[in-house]
Formats: C-alpha cells, sequence, structure tokens
C-alpha cells in the first residue's frame, strides 16, 4: 500500500470535520506505538520527521520504516510528512526520498531562527509549491511565528509576540497556493508554553475563526499543540526527572479549533515525556534490569495510549477506511487541472 498523500487525508478531514495529529518519530518504536494506535482506533494519521529526526535516524532507514508501516498496515492511510523544512532543498529531499507532504517553514530563516519578512516567505513557499505540486506532494507553509524552541527550530519567545495577521495569511494564501497553513496563535514548541494554569481561552481563537472563514479551502494547522498533561509530568518526576512546573495547550482548546477549520495537530512533546516517564519508572524500580527490551516495550505503549487518546479526542478515530488512496500522480494531475486549488480566483495559476 503507498502512502497517501496528506492534501487528501486532510481534505477527507474537511469533509468529516475532524483532525487529524501529527506525529513525530525518530525510531522505530515511535513508529510502532503510533501505527498501533491507528490501528487500535482505525485512524488515518500523518507520521512526521523533523530535520533533527532524519539526521538521527538518516532518510534511508526512515523511508524504509515508513514503508514497512505501509506494508504491515494497508487499512491505514499514511502520510509522510517533512516538519519545518528551513529551505527549498529540505524539502526537495524529502520529496525525492517518498515523503508525500513537505511543510516549509519560510517564517523563519534557514538558521530556523530568525524571523524573514512576507515577502521572502511568499517567495521561497512558492517555490517549494511549484515543485512539489507538479509530483502530486503536499505542502504546508507557515505565516506569523511560534514561540518557543524545539530541535534546535524556533524562534524562541512566547507564542504572542508574532500573532497571524489574517491579510497577510489570505494573500499569503492566495500568492502561494499552499494546502495547509500552520498559523500562530499564541501557542509554543516544546514543554514549556505557559508558565501558569491557563485560565479561560488561551488561544487567539477570534483570529483563527476569521482566517478560517475567509480561506475556507486551505486546511489550518496547530503547531506545538501538546496539552503536557499533569500526570505525565508527574510520571518524570516522580522517578528522579525535573521539569519545571508548566501548562501545555488544552485538549478543548484544540477541539474548538477544529470546530474552526484546524485539520492537522502536531504532537511531539507528549510522547518524548510518556516514553521518559516510562523509561525512567524501569530504572528506578528494576535497576536490576539492562535488556533495552525491558524498558524500551513501556516506552511504546505509554506512547501508543496517548496516541490512540488524541486520536479519539480529535475525532479521526473511526474514519481510516472511508475512502480509497488516490496516487501521487492522480494529485499532480489535480494541481494541473485546477480542480485542487485551493484559491478559486486564481484557479489553475
Ligand atoms: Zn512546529
Amino acid at each position: 500500500m503507498p502512502l497517501v498523500t496528506m492534501r487528501q487525508l486532510l481534505d477527507e478531514a474537511a469533509k468529516g470535520g475532524y483532525g487529524v495529529g501529527a506525529f513525530n518519530v525518530n525510531n522505530m518504536e515511535q513508529i510502532q506505538a503510533i501505527m498501533e494506535a491507528a490501528k487500535e482506533t482505525s485512524s488515518p494519521v500523518i507520521i512526521q520527521a523533523s530535520r533533527g529526526a532524519r539526521q538521527y535516524a538518516q532518510d534511508r532507514y526512515l523511508y524504509h520504516l515508513m514503508l514497512a508501516a505501509a506494508e504491515l498496515y494497508p487499512e491505514i492511510p499514511i502520510a509522510m510528512h517533512q516538519d519545518h523544512g528551513n529551505s527549498f532543498e529540505t524539502c526537495k529531499s524529502a520529496i525525492e526520498l517518498g515523503f508525500t507532504s513537505v511543510m516549509m517553514d519560510g517564517s523563519l530563516k534557514t538558521d530556523g531562527k530568525t524571523p524573514t519578512d512576507f515577502e521572502e516567505n511568499v517567495e521561497v513557499t512558492r517555490r517549494v509549491v511549484d515543485f512539489a505540486h507538479e509530483r502530486g506532494v503536499t505542502v504546508e507553509g507557515e505565516i506569523g511565528v511560534l514561540g518557543g524552541i524545539e530541535d534546535g527550530h524556533g524562534a524562541g519567545g512566547t507564542g504572542l509576540e508574532h500573532v497571524t495577521d489574517p491579510d497577510q495569511a489570505v494573500e499569503f494564501a492566495e500568492r502561494t497556493g499552499v494546502d495547509a497553513l500552520a498559523i500562530a496563535i499564541g501557542t509554543s514548541h516544546g514543554a514549556y508554553k505557559f508558565s501558569k494554569k491557563p485560565d479561560g481561552s488561551v488561544l487567539k481563537m477570534d483570529i483563527l475563526i476569521e482566517i478560517h472563514k475567509r480561506l475556507p479551502k486551505t486546511h489550518l494547522v496547530m503547531h506545538g499543540s501538546s496539552s503536557v498533561p499533569k500526570d505525565l509530568q508527574e510520571i518524570v518526576n516522580k522517578y528522579g526527572g525535573h521539569l519545571k512546573e508548566t501548562w501545555g495547550v488544552p485538549v478543548e482548546e484544540i477541539q474548538l479549533g477544529i470546530r474552526h477549520g484546524v485539520r492537522k495537530i502536531n504532537v511531539d512533546t507528549d510522547n518524548r515525556l510518556a516514553i521518559t516517564g516510562a523509561i525512567r519508572k524501569v530504572f528506578a524500580e528494576s535497576p536490576e534490569k539492562f535488556d533495552p527490551r525491558d524498558y524500551m516495550k513501556p516506552a511504546r505503549d505509554a506512547m501508543h495510549k496517548l496516541v490512540a487518546e488524541r486520536m479519539t479526542q480529535f475525532g479521526q478515530a473511526g474514519h481510516a477506511g472511508d475512502y480509497v488512496q488516490k496516487s501521487v500522480a492522480s494529485m499532480a494531475e489535480g494541481y494541473r487541472d485546477g480542480s485542487l486549488s485551493t484559491q478559486p480566483l486564481v484557479a489553475g495559476r
């Protein structure tokens, strides 16, 4: 079973009114955890790799692990996505490797830290869209700058310094033709998103709602959307960890976003915490153990449990069998004839 494009997966999510979690992976156990959760909940799934993950695991390992997942779970639509591509070259190499979706994060320069200006972002994203769509591959862009740093990527700061301007979001989508758009509405990467318990609405939901109204066919993406649950923080700290008290994005806020056009939700920190907590527990309780399987298996199980819970909360559960997967070639045809354009005024641009 070939990998599905993220565009098709998100178009189906829009029809069904649900969101799809995009979970980061670096190794076999994380891929196994996601696939078991997808099977258990019958969910379509986005598996994503950052530049850091591609370096850590090496491209060929990652790609063949993904093919193994597609072979072992033919009933599950799987999109393979490059998370935070920092340049045209990064995205091009991902597409040539076989990724069915790429994010061109042109909101930051190639150093992954310094914010760009609007024109620079449009130019590099448009270049990636032209290259990707010709090959049927999906593109996610980003407008506005997220807070925090993860995997060495990010502008730092709180999530409220560069909140997306709706006028810019509309112009950006029209001029680039991206399939999906990451917007900054107060979220941050990493574990330390909010330093006090959020009261009421923590996200700039009015901005999200306005952007969705004006760009109904462009799928919105929420980054930095781990919920950083208290119980996971407590497990890590109980067994010798030192996490400072922190709060993430409440699941209810994400569900509100999903009702207003959010189709892709990026989750990484929660899985990191689940894995680390499980490993620490084995080390603390059974110091005599030294077979890596003795702690990798509980770690994998902890991530599986968390991913299955998110799949249910985002609404993707039960939707794996809804549709027949389209090939990248037929997606490329759709971009050529304009039927996949998200911008009716410039169809077939
Ligand atoms: Zn991100």
